[in-house]
């Protein structure tokens, strides 16, 4: 469970994170009060293009973009500022 920026205890589930984007904000378990990732995180969406021009240019096979996708996934995950959105 990551930390929640209203009550700061732990309240979003690690998966619901993973999924959740900058316009789809989900709630605290805690709290309740909705909480959701900043515009920053669309950067992270970078290395997901460069992987598909990757993918594209060197026939890198289809097991190699998804572990890509998965690592992006990973550090999407782990390093992402949760911030308030009420
Ligand atoms: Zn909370």
């Amino acid at each position: 469970m990551f930390k929640c920026p209203n009550c700061h205890k732990p309240g979003i589930p690690i998966l619901k994170k993973t999924f959740m984007g900058p316009a789809a904000p989900t709630k605290c378990k805690r709290c309740g009060k909705k909480v959701g990732v900043s515009y920053y995180s669309l950067l992270t969406m970078i290395p997901f293009f460069f992987a598909l021009v990757l993918y594209d240019a060197t026939e890198l096979n289809l097991l190699g973009l998804i572990y890509i996708l998965i690592l992006i996934l990973i550090i999407y995950t782990i390093f992402m500022p949760l911030t308030s959105k009420e």
